[in-house]
């Protein structure tokens, strides 16, 4: 079983814009001759946002390639290694790295491909608080905007995978953290379960300004950006003097066929507000220091952490779309096979 894109997507992506379809059976071996290669055992798939960006065609070159229809789907992973010419993994180590939506895949030169160094943890860790989400939430709330102990923190899209970890950094830092989210059951999970000062559904708030006033009176220090649009413009409008702004996602935008004007923009300005944006694949030379924290807070029980799982590829496409209708209650993944 494999999942491939039908199409080329443009507007809102639909489940039955990704198909399931037979794989063609596989040898589970290098084939003879080829270098720096590994047959991979799908374990768990991570379902992530920017995925969105890779249904699309673009004819300007792009960060990420775009999906070929008709062909697997690729994303992050944790896998197995079944067969291996390459020198850095052997049979049976477990990794998390780029890999196809499929049982079985075979790398050739992988370009992002870790072997797992904490694997009495769980293993579905390695698609969020131990692998890309979480190295995401680390590096844009310390290294790009530069965190300070006590200071004032927004962060949208709170309850998914990055966002969730974003608050519960700021809280280990002893900032203040306010976190938005769609349902009403995500804002109680935010409260009570990750430990945000405070939070609101945006979609019951009338003014979107008046709630980060409420939550704010003092003025945001950092925004965590991971939907833009509207929540933007209500954050620039609720911004202290010298507020970064770490431009992670931008959610909303994402299955827009004509994107949205920030209105206010010009009040980065007079705030010196600097707002910047990163990839984290430009991070991953640092994700070893990064995996021995996070493996540390888990096992020291510092941080919480919630999975939304999707049991088997057949439910694959409608757990990845869901991330655009909010379903997922914490990091979406879809398990393949548990072993
Ligand atoms: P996630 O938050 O686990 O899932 C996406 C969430 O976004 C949904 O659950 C939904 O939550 C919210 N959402 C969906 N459509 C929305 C809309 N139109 N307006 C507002 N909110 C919407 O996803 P994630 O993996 O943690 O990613 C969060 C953000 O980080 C995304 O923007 C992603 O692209 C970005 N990201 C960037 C990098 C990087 O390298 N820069 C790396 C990883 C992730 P609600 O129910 O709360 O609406």
């Amino acid at each position: 079983m494999k999942v491939v894109l039908r199409n080329y997507v443009t507007g809102m992506v639909k489940e039955s814009d990704l198909e399931v379809v037979a794989a063609e059976a596989v040898e589970l071996k290098v084939p003879e001759g080829s270098k720096n290669a590994v047959v991979l055992k799908n374990l768990y798939l991570s379902c992530d946002p920017y995925m969105r960006s890779r249904m699309s065609k673009h004819e300007d070159a792009s960060y990420n390639s775009d999906f070929v229809p008709t062909e697997v789907i690729t994303g992050f992973g944790v896998s197995k290694v079944v067969d291996s010419t390459h020198a850095n993994f052997e049979v049976g180590d477990l990794v998390w790295g780029t890999t196809g939506w499929e049982e079985y895949s075979l790398i050739t030169e992988p370009q992002v491909l870790f072997k797992i160094n904490h694997p009495d943890l769980p293993l579905s860790y390695y698609t969020g608080i131990l692998g890309m989400p979480g190295f995401t939430a680390f590096v844009g709330f310390h290294e790009i905007a530069l965190a300070k102990e006590g200071e004032y923190v927004f962060v949208s899209a709170a309850a998914g995978a990055v966002g969730q970890l974003v608050g519960q950094f700021a809280k280990l830092l002893g900032c203040y953290v306010v976190g938005s989210a769609g349902s009403d059951e995500k804002v109680e999970l935010l409260k009570n379960k990750f430990g945000f000062d405070d939070a609101f559904n945006y979609k019951k708030e009338p003014d979107l300004t008046l709630a980060l006033k409420r939550c704010f009176p003092e003025g945001i220090d950092i925004y965590f950006e991971n939907v833009g649009g509207a929540m933007l413009e209500a954050v620039l409008n609720n911004m202290r003097l010298h507020g970064r702004i770490a431009a992670c996602g931008m959610i909303s935008q994402y299955n827009l066929l004509e994107l949205e004007g920030i209105r206010n923009i010009v009040q980065i300005i007079p705030k010196r507000i600097r707002m910047e944006g990163f990839v984290i694949g430009d991070h991953f030379a640092k994700y070893r220091k990064f995996e021995e924290i996070a493996a540390q807070h888990i096992k020291e029980g510092n941080i919480t952490y919630m999975e939304d799982i999707a049991e088997g590829l057949e439910n694959a496409p409608s757990a990845l779309i869901g991330l655009f209708e909010g379903k997922n209650v914490g990091k979406q993944v879809v398990v393949v096979s548990r072993q």
